[in-house]
C-alpha cells in the first residue's frame, strides 16, 4: 500500500511539474529614483504579436495606455506608457495599474533585470540562503 501511495505521489508531482510554472523569488531593496525608465521601456512575457496586444487591450482596458515602441535585437516587443511625463513621472500615480504598483515584482516567472541606474536592487537568494532559513 505504501509503495502504491509513493508511486501515485510521484506521478502527481511529475504532472504538477508540467503545469505549475517555476517562479523566482527575489528580495528587493532600495527605492525609486523617479527616472521613468520602467514606464518608457518595458517587456511583456505573454504578448508576441500586435494582434495579441490588441486582445490584451480589449480584455484589460488599463493596457490601452501602453503602446508598442519598437523591438529589441531579438525581435521582442518593447512597450511604453503614453502617460509618463517628459520628466519620467506618473500623472496618475494614485490610480496607476497594479502592475505599476508591484514593480519591481518580488516573485516572477522569469529572471528579471532592472534598468541601468534604477534605484532598486535585486538580491537573488542562493540555495544556501534558503537552507539557512529552514
Ligand atoms: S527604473 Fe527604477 S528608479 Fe527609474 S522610475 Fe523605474 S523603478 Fe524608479
Ligand atoms: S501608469 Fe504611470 S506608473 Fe504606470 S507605466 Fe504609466 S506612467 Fe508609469
Amino acid at each position: 500500500m505504501r509503495k502504491l501511495l509513493d508511486f501515485l505521489s510521484s506521478i502527481y508531482n511529475e504532472i504538477l511539474s508540467y503545469f505549475v510554472p517555476e517562479r523566482v523569488s527575489y528580495e528587493i531593496t532600495g527605492e525609486c529614483k523617479k527616472c521613468g525608465k520602467c514606464c518608457n521601456y518595458m517587456y511583456s512575457v505573454d504578448t508576441y504579436t500586435e494582434k495579441e496586444f490588441k486582445i490584451m487591450q480589449f480584455l484589460f482596458p488599463a493596457y490601452r495606455r501602453f503602446y508598442i515602441k519598437g523591438k529589441d535585437d531579438e525581435g521582442n516587443f518593447i512597450f511604453a506608457c503614453k502617460l509618463v511625463t517628459k520628466d519620467g513621472l506618473c500623472p496618475v500615480y494614485d490610480k496607476r495599474p497594479r502592475m505599476c504598483r508591484n514593480y519591481p515584482a518580488k516573485r516572477i516567472f522569469y529572471p528579471g533585470k532592472l534598468h541601468e541606474g534604477c534605484g532598486y536592487k535585486v538580491n537573488i537568494k542562493t540555495f544556501e540562503d534558503y537552507m539557512k532559513q529552514e
